[in-house]
């Protein structure tokens, strides 16, 4: 396994903070961001780096040499003329790996490479994108993803007046070499336009959703929100193969205003507040992800369509306060039939129905989450007994029920007025 670097590009965005640096060589806490990325990739275990250079790139040259000095092997692409996004992969035809990674020069992520790899290969995936929710959907480009599969990818340029998924491309790929037969001679060529667009077609492009730190610093505003996100130890402590602490909340009636279950879009509202409590968590380094029961879709009350609409209204309002959800589960099942117009085949005793532990126990497992130091809000005595059940420190907060549906005896660990509360009680230890 090899990784091929795109450090050629100008940095026109960025080039007043140092005019005579290559984007890549740019510092960040006083190494080069490419250093960094190198470090991280080193640290999965690849050490064979392809760097393309071009604009100064003499500069990346005269640094990193043939990388001995940074534990890794590094071989160069000279561009003598710009080949797009994409072109300079033509130089890579020869390579006998069965895989790569592509990364951009201007991108500072700490990223667990063998778990995103392994993603990959057991998709048997042409294109692997690296992917995540942002804080700025609506001036990004976002994907529409269908079980794991990369269906389209909206631009940010074409009205989107409809509620779509905060979901973005991060820049990092894994690419088979397959995709290298589509390089015939060295010309210019786009990676997303040309490459992904023709292999997506084709129903071979996967996403993989990480809640790793990746993020690009190709404006001065962006350079110094990663500078302080470094300093802050975010950047490498979101690397998956370290243990991640999370806060697993309950939708409605701790998120939302609900009576029992909201049924039409219009009706889903989020309490005040609601948005720059999940921006604080954002910034914090714990992940957040929501975990709900939506039986109204087994009783045939709600589609599963709209419930999946409702979570892509929620992606929306929190996006619009540069807020993000790290992921949702939902349960449509329910055990008890008898319902007019029920969907039998969802009358099931499910293992993921809360208090199950089933949403909670495949996050887990995805984000590698250390229950001990990860917590479950919510406002119903369920919430809690399934925080109990999966471990978790418990709260529970005075919105919605409240807790009286006093279906479970459990006490939490801690009482709240509201999410907001929850929160500062978690991040500051309140009590
Ligand atoms: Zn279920």
């Amino acid at each position: 396994m090899y990784a091929v670097i795109m450090a050629g590009g100008k940095g026109t965005r960025i080039k007043s903070l140092e005019p005579n640096l290559p984007k890549p060589m740019i510092k960040i806490c006083d190494k080069p961001v490419l250093e960094h990325q190198i470090d991280s990739l080193k640290n999965s275990g690849i050490t064979d780096i392809v760097l393309v250079i071009g604009y100064l790139g003499d500069k990346i040259k005269d640094y990193f040499k043939d990388g001995k000095e940074f534990g890794v092997n590094i071989t160069y692409i000279n561009e003598e003329e710009p080949l797009g996004t994409a072109g300079s992969l033509y130089y890579l035809k020869d390579r006998k790996d069965d895989d790569f990674i592509l990364v951009f020069g201007d991108v500072l992520f700490d990223v667990d490479f063998e778990r995103f790899i392994k993603f990959h290969q057991n998709n048997k995936a042409y294109i692997t994108l690296l992917v995540h929710p942002n804080s700025h959907p609506f001036d990004s480009d976002v994907l529409i993803v269908d079980n794991k599969k990369v269906m389209n990818i909206l631009s940010k340029n074409e009205p989107r007046n409809y509620y779509f998924m905060n979901l973005v491309n991060s820049g990092i790929y894994c690419i088979n070499k397959k995709v290298l037969d589509y390089f015939k001679e060295p010309k210019k060529l786009d990676l997303e336009k040309d490459i992904i667009s023709h292999y997506m077609s084709e129903k071979l492009v996967y996403a993989y959703r990480s809640t790793e730190y990746v993020k690009d610093m190709g404006t001065p505003e962006r350079m110094n929100q990663v500078t302080e996100d470094f300093k802050k130890g975010l950047v490498n402590k979101k690397n998956l193969k370290l243990k991640q602490k999370c806060i697993f909340v309950d939708r409605d009636g701790t998120l939302n205003d609900a009576n029992d279950y909201v049924r039409k879009l219009e009706d889903f509202k989020l309490y005040p507040g609601i948005e720059d409590s999940i921006k604080k968590i954002n910034e914090s380094g714990y992940l957040v992800i929501c975990i709900t029961n939506q039986p109204v879709i087994s009783r045939g009350e709600c589609s599963r369509n709209m419930v999946e609409k409702m979570h892509l209204k929620l992606g929306m309002l929190l996006g619009e306060k540069g807020a993000y959800l790290d992921d949702l589960a939902y349960c449509p099942h329910h055990p008890d039939k008898g319902f007019v117009g029920e969907i039998e085949s969802l009358k099931i005793e499910c293992d993921c129905r809360k208090p199950r532990t089933g949403m909670i126990d495949k996050m887990v497992r995805m984000y590698n989450i250390d229950v001990n130091e990860s917590w479950f809000v919510g406002d119903m005595t369920v919430d809690i007994k399934t925080g109990k059940n999966a471990k978790l420190k418990t709260i529970l907060v005075e919105t919605g029920f409240g807790g009286s549906d006093k279906k479970f005896l459990d006490k939490p660990d801690y009482k709240a007025k509201d999410f907001s509360e929850a929160v500062n009680i978690i991040l500051e230890g309140r009590k």
